[in-house]
């Protein structure tokens, strides 16, 4: 299986697929194994990866949804899925995250934000409504090659930088939040409801 995984990853780095850094994965894990999480939402899944990697540490009935809206990297995502024997705890949901997340109405006690850096504070509110009391929200290339918290504003990218921006000024602003900004990988925001 650490086999096929490592065949898995190997041909998404080869083919450019944005798939999370070791560093950044390694930062998950770790507060994984410290508190193995039982519903787990993703959005962005592209092959299956992350979603793969983070299947381990799942508590025992557990699941992960996943949400992908580029056809030909969910269909490969499937497979990859399937391949790990992983089809009944890991549930890919092709389509929009946009249009897709208000029709969910689940508590997931881990989050993991990873698609359009644009909607990033759209993921969030959504994010919001569906985190358990004790749950915690990872968002992936939050610093985003360093531009975030720079003076860069003037390129093609500056949506994004604008809504990545966004994105950790309510979290770090909200009182009933406790965010952490790491500078491991493209940048790992993790958030969590004060107790
Ligand atoms: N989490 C994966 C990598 C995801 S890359 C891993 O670490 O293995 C980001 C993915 O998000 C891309 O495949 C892209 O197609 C998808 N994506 C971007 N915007 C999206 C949206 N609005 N809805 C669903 N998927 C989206
Ligand atoms: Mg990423």
């Amino acid at each position: 299986m650490e086999d096929q995984l490592k065949k898995i990853k190997e041909k998404a780095l080869k083919e450019h697929i944005p798939i999370i850094m070791d560093d950044t994965l390694q930062e998950i894990e770790k507060r994984m194994k410290q508190n193995n999480p039982s519903k787990i939402l993703e959005i962005g899944t592209a092959v299956g990866y992350s979603a793969i990697c983070f299947s381990k540490f799942l508590k025992e009935q557990g699941f992960i949804d996943t949400i992908e809206r580029d056809e030909q990297r969910a269909k490969e995502a499937k497979e990859n899925i399937k391949t790990m024997g992983l089809e009944n705890k890991i549930n890919l949901y092709v389509g929009d995250a946009v249009e897709i997340l208000p029709t969910l109405d689940q508590k997931y006690d881990m989050i993991f934000i990873d698609a359009a850096k644009g909607k990033y504070p759209f993921f969030l509110k959504e994010s919001l409504r569906m985190l358990s009391q004790k749950g915690i929200i990872f968002a992936d290339n939050i610093l985003y090659k360093g531009y975030v918290l720079g003076d860069y504003n003037k390129h093609k990218q500056r949506t994004a930088v604008r809504n990545l921006r966004e994105y950790i000024a309510e979290t770090t602003n909200n009182p009933n939040l406790e965010t952490e900004i790491l500078e491991v990988g493209d940048g790992l925001a993790i958030t969590k409801i004060k107790r």
